[in-house]
């Protein structure tokens, strides 16, 4: 049922379009209500927090259907379940949880996931973003590259190194002072997914918005 559910809207919405789209390397951002409304964003998160509650062989067979319309469409919803509600919900407080897996569920907010870097890609151990404690807050410089919807996304799990050298995530959100977006031009592949950089010059990130529960 879900397979089949999925394959008839990739035929209907996808399909028909994403040609022109990847030809003009332009992400169809009107796909989006659509992608939430088939259960597409989260689909293994528990119901209590706007998901489906789905295992992890619906979720697959969900990523698959899209996948088979188009790759970089896939990209934008995994991202959205595996990479920012995940962490959100196995590293998060229940306050974060709260505040973030619903409106992500429902497509309300887009988020992406900050963990390349230009010189670490592979390894993400060298990474040099890093955060340093200024009391209420942190303080988050570094960039990252070949972020997944990062041109529109509303918020950015971000990994940075604190000051014991620990890698920390952080919820990021759009309109942080400090904090860019630059776009990724000219991809030969994954033509019609949006993808781009994280710049965070001195961002004041709130300690409400450090994920508690994981420190590597
Ligand atoms: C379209 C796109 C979307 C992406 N989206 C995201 C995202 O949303 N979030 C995110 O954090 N990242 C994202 N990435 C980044 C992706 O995870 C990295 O590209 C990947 O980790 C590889 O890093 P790199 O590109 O720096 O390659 P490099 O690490 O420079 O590797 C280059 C080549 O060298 C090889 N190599 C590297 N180290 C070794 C070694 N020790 N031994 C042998 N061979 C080695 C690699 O296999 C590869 O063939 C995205 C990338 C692309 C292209």
């Amino acid at each position: 049922m879900i397979r089949s559910s999925v394959r008839d809207w990739v035929k209907k919405e996808l399909s028909p379009i994403i040609e022109e789209y990847a030809q003009k390397a332009e992400f169809p951002s009107q796909l989006l209500k659509g992608l939430a409304e088939i259960g597409a964003f989260g689909p293994t998160i528990p119901v209590e927090y706007g998901g489906a509650g789905l295992d992890y062989t619906a979720y697959g067979i969900i990523m698959q259907e899209l996948e088979r319309g188009d790759s970089g469409i896939r990209s934008t919803a995994s991202v959205q379940g595996s990479l920012v509600m995940y962490p959100i919900y196995a590293y998060g407080s229940e306050e974060q949880r709260k505040k973030y897996l619903p409106k992500l569920a429902s497509g309300e907010l887009m988020g992406c996931f900050g963990l390349t870097e230009p010189d670490h890609g592979s390894n993400p151990g060298g990474m040099t973003t890093n955060i340093k404690d200024a009391g209420d807050h942190y303080i988050l410089n570094g960039a990252k590259m070949w972020i997944s919807n990062s041109p529109f996304a509303d918020i950015a799990v971000v990994w940075a190194k604190d000051e014991a050298g620990k890698i920390r995530g952080l919820i990021v959100e759009r309109g942080m002072e400090g904090f860019t977006t630059p776009t990724t031009h000219n991809k030969w592949s994954l033509r019609a997914s949006a993808t781009g950089e994280l710049v965070f010059d001195h961002v004041k990130v709130p300690k409400e918005n450090l994920l508690p529960n994981v420190a590597v």
